[in-house]
This record gives C-alpha cells, sequence and structure tokens, in this order.
C-alpha cells in the first residue's frame, strides 16, 4: 500500500532506508528541523542545515523515487540559548518559499522550561504572520502530559492560528484526546520501545476513529523504525479493517493536512 511517512529524519538515515521505505510504499516523507546530534552554536549552523534540507536532501530522496517535504525551525533542545533561538527565528523567511517547504516545525517542548514556552511562542508569532502550517513536538514520558496541557493552552490563546492548521504530534493514549477535543490535528509516533507500538496505534485509531490523525516513525538518531508505518499497515489488516481505513491513516490524511500548504504538491506515479 502506498504511504506517505509525515514525520521522519531522514538526515540521520541512509540511503539503504530510503530504498527499504520504497519498496514498501513510500511515496513521500515529511522531514521536520531537529535536533543535530549537537547543539548548534551559531545561525550560520542552521543556515546550513536549512540548505541541506531544503536542497541535497530533496535530491537523495528523488534518488529513490520519494518526494521530500520539510519543515523549519529551530527545535526545543536547542532553546535554552534564546539568543541563538530568535537569530533562527528571523532567518526562517529566507527559506520558507522554497520547494517543499510545509511550515513551522517542530516546535514546541522538550524539558517544559520557561524558555522553551517562550522560544515556542515566538515561533507561533511567526507561523501566524506568514500564514503557516504548524508542526508541534510534545515532550517524552513523565513530561509529556504536563507540555502537551501547556502547548494547548498556549495555542488556545490565539484566534491567529486556525486549529486545523496545527498538528501535535508524538501523541499517546493519555493526550489524544487533548489534541483532537481541541480540533488540532495529531501525530503517533511508532517507535520499537517507547512511545506508540503498531498495536497501540492501532488501538488508538479504534477507540479515537480516524479522523485528523496520522502516523510516523520518526526515524533518527536513536533506536527507530524507518518503515514502521508499513508495521502498522500489518497490524491494522490483521484486525480485519478495510483497505480504504487504512489509506485514509497513511496517506490521505497526511494528503489533507499537508494539502493546506499552497506549496504542497504530490506528484502522481505514472
Ligand atoms: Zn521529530
Amino acid at each position: 500500500m502506498e504511504f506517505i511517512d509525515p514525520h521522519v529524519h531522514m538526515v540521520s538515515r541512509t540511503t539503504d532506508d530510503y530504498e527499504r521505505m520504497v519498496r514498501m510504499g513510500c511515496v513521500a516523507v515529511s522531514e521536520p528541523a531537529f535536533w543535530a546530534g549537537y547543539d548548534r552554536g551559531t545561525v550560520e549552523g542552521f543556515r546550513d542545515y536549512f540548505r541541506q534540507l531544503t536542497g541535497f536532501e530533496k535530491k537523495r530522496a528523488g534518488w529513490s523515487g520519494v518526494q521530500h517535504f520539510t519543515w523549519l525551525c529551530i527545535n526545543a533542545k536547542e532553546a535554552e540559548n534564546v539568543s541563538l533561538s530568535r537569530e533562527v527565528i528571523q532567518m526562517i523567511p529566507e527559506f520558507i518559499n522554497e520547494t517543499g517547504v510545509l511550515g513551522i516545525g517542530e516546535i514546541g517542548l522538550n524539558k517544559n522550561t520557561k524558555n522553551e514556552s517562550l522560544v515556542f511562542r515566538e515561533h507561533l508569532d511567526l507561523a501566524a504572520k506568514l500564514k503557516e502550517l504548524v508542526l508541534i513536538h510534545t515532550p517524552h514520558l513523565q513530561d509529556k502530559y504536563k507540555g502537551t496541557r501547556m502547548i494547548v493552552d498556549m495555542l488556545k490563546e490565539r484566534t491567529d492560528l486556525p486549529p486545523e492548521r496545527v498538528c501535535i504530534d508524538h501523541v499517546e493514549e493519555h493526550t489524544v484526546r487533548l489534541a483532537r477535543e481541541n480540533g488540532f490535528w495529531c501525530g503517533m509516533t511508532l517507535y520499537p520501545t517507547t512511545k506508540c507500538t503498531p498495536a497501540r496505534a492501532a488501538d488508538i485509531i479504534e477507540r479515537y476513529g480516524d479522523e485528523r490523525i496520522m502516523v510516523n516513525s520518526a526515524g533518527d538518531w536513536g533506536p527507530s523504525n524507518p518503515v514502521s508505518v508499513p508495521d502498522f499497515i500489518q497490524e491494522m489488516r490483521r484486525r480485519g479493517h478495510s483497505e480504504a481505513k487504512i489509506r485514509k491513516v497513511v496517506y490521505e490524511n497526511p494528503l489533507e493536512f499537508f494539502g493546506q500548504c499552497q506549496r504542497f504538491k504530490i506528484e502522481k506515479r505514472k
């Protein structure tokens, strides 16, 4: 089955991963900006990273026939450096109109600190000003519920960011309702150990339905599996769900969310 991986950090993966993904039906990936494995020291470091995301990475994906989309921001892990964060936020407009850029992300909270909240709000100001989509990272494990609550509260204060243009990612059983009841899109991350397994993601779909929800692999530096969306497809089939329902979650929903960005265009295979 054709699928889109709406959140995967391909910069940290190999070309062989693209090949495996394509063999399993991947037609497109969306890559949020995130951490490089170390804290970058200057705005130039980010400028080079954005050049990589909007240039070479798109080309490398193309070698395997995968369409590559991306998001721009400084991630929450590096938000403690507020002055650098502000320089990066100021620089984002240089790249925002490049082909395949979908919006601002993945922004959010990591340890739920004051500086993270400040930098999160300043990214939201930029997204509102430029009328861009927003992709949001929620914290891990014990910080998740509190962080998601804080994020939803900050988003609800705003009238300039419609909830249907915002996706709250890495939701789990205890945060999915917070995102959905407030009208946001949400993403479930399929990780081998933490976050959701394919079976837990299938349980969540069965319980909360298939509207405004996507699944992703988040493939990154740590233990992660860039072909976990196909594992979810198999799990849904094993439970007897229709092909149409599965396709909605793994293909049509990302298409609908991303389709709100004028720069998003999926190339149909011949
Ligand atoms: Zn991520």
